[in-house]
């Protein structure tokens, strides 16, 4: 690899998606497009989502309440376009995702089935430093089963003077809870470090001791290989609007293991629409679930948080995730080795990443902790041009997106750094 524009030029000339970025809208900075490195905060807008939108406003307008049954995509079944397109991002069967509500919603539906404390088995596993959200939503969860978080939730810590976890960390306080061990509650991808974890592993070492195990994918779909179904995970949920590209606050996506189909000790909150499909409008009392992960589901079809989430998956069908996955490799390696590149060079460049290094533990973010002037900088790669993500204390979050981001992104958000350092 090389600091160049002809290496990074040639590089995207050689790149088979490269074509890809022509179908999302650019930010624009001072009339330029931005140099966008938020793809894992806020993935951009496909130029075809307006059309899929347009779609159901069409035939909201002809059809009125019709459209349920008479729409060009049916509203009745809306949320079904995108299970088996789920399905495939997450590596599951289609009967064990559903798209609905939003990611936090969601996770304390699974909570209300996964973490049934009893006397003995109360205690919780999770990555120390999750995502605030999730922070608030194993906490309220404790204390609504009356428990105190302090004592119930375990959280995983660095070692001192590292930024990620260990995994055998990870592993040894899972079987030194043993016995009390409820449940492990982990994000796969950490949304901080970008650190990806080994969840066949978590999820191998949880069930020998007899807890549930669920993943925040957040940060993870989209954006790794994922194999739920195989890895035997419990349950997962993601957000749409990040990797995914789906737009503000869309629908969350849910996955529940097929072997829990049958697990009729699971308690859960109950609405219309996860009631046995065929008996839905009979209006019935005693509900009965659906198979699978839509028998969670409570409302009916938002189609206009989904109607983008469908324009984004029809592109995601088209590349599929090994294509994805390889590009985002070599720009990931790119990124890094332009850091490094200058870091090598510049006596005053304080930037170290604290993203794994190993192929198999990160993902396409890098966290670049920023030694001493790290708001400065920021504050100058900003009014040059640059979407980054600022953390405090101190750490500037950047991820190349496979689907848009191109290698010359990668050298010119180089070249601001080098214009920063000097
Ligand atoms: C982005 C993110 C969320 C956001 O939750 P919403 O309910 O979609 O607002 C939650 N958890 C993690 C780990 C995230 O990265």
């Amino acid at each position: 690899m090389q600091n160049t524009l002809e290496f990074a030029q040639d590089s995207d000339q050689q790149d088979e998606l490269s074509a890809y970025r022509q179908r999302f809208y650019l930010p624009k900075i001072n009339g330029k497009d931005a140099l966008y490195f938020t793809g894992n905060s806020l993935g951009l807008q496909p130029k075809s989502t307006r059309e899929y939108v347009q779609q159901e406003l069409d035939d909201w307008a002809k059809y009125g309440v019709e459209g349920h049954f008479e729409a060009k995509n049916p509203w009745v079944s809306y949320h079904k376009i995108l299970s088996e397109p789920f399905a495939r991002l997450v590596g599951a069967n289609r009967e064990e995702v559903v798209a609905m509500n939003g990611l936090s919603v969601n996770l304390h539906l699974m909570m209300v089935s996964f973490y049934q404390p009893t006397s003995k088995r109360t205690k919780i596993i999770c990555e120390a430093k999750a995502f605030p959200s999730d922070q608030y939503m194993l906490e309220s969860q404790v204390k609504f089963h009356g428990l105190k978080p302090d004592d119930t939730i375990i959280e995983v810590y660095p070692r001192d003077g590292e930024h990620t976890i260990r995994e055998e960390d990870i592993l040894s306080a899972i079987e030194e809870i043993g016995e009390e061990l409820a449940l492990v509650f982990w994000g796969g991808v950490n949304y901080y470090s970008g650190q990806v974890f080994d969840m066949a592993k978590i999820t191998e070492k949880a069930h020998a001791q007899g807890a549930y195990v669920g993943f925040d994918l957040a940060h993870g779909v989209g954006n790794i290989e994922l194999k739920l179904h195989d890895w035997n995970v419990d349950f997962a949920c993601w957000c749409s609007y990040k990797y995914l590209n789906a737009g503000p606050g869309s629908i969350s996506g849910v996955f529940v293991h097929q072997k829990h189909d049958n697990n009729s000790n699971l308690p859960r909150f109950a609405g219309w629409w996860g009631h046995d499909e065929e008996r839905r409008f009979l209006m019935e009392k005693n509900f009965v679930p659906m198979q699978g992960a839509q028998g969670w589901q409570l409302s009916n079809a938002p189609v206009f948080a989904m109607a983008p989430c469908k324009a984004s998956m029809d592109i995601f069908d088209e590349v599929g995730m090994s294509r994805l996955v390889s590009k985002s490799k070599r720009l990931t390696n790119y990124m890094e080795f332009v850091f490094n590149d200058i870091s090598y060079r510049y006596d005053n460049c304080n930037l170290e990443i604290i993203t794994p290094k190993e192929q198999k533990y990160r993902g396409c973010q890098l966290s670049v902790l920023c030694h001493g002037q790290g708001r400065s900088m920021f504050d100058f790669i900003t009014k040059e041009g640059v979407i980054a993500d600022w953390r405090e204390p101190n750490v500037i979050r950047l991820a190349p997106v496979p689907l848009y981001n191109s290698f010359e992104d990668i050298y010119q958000l180089g070249q601001i750094i080098e214009k920063a350092l000097s």
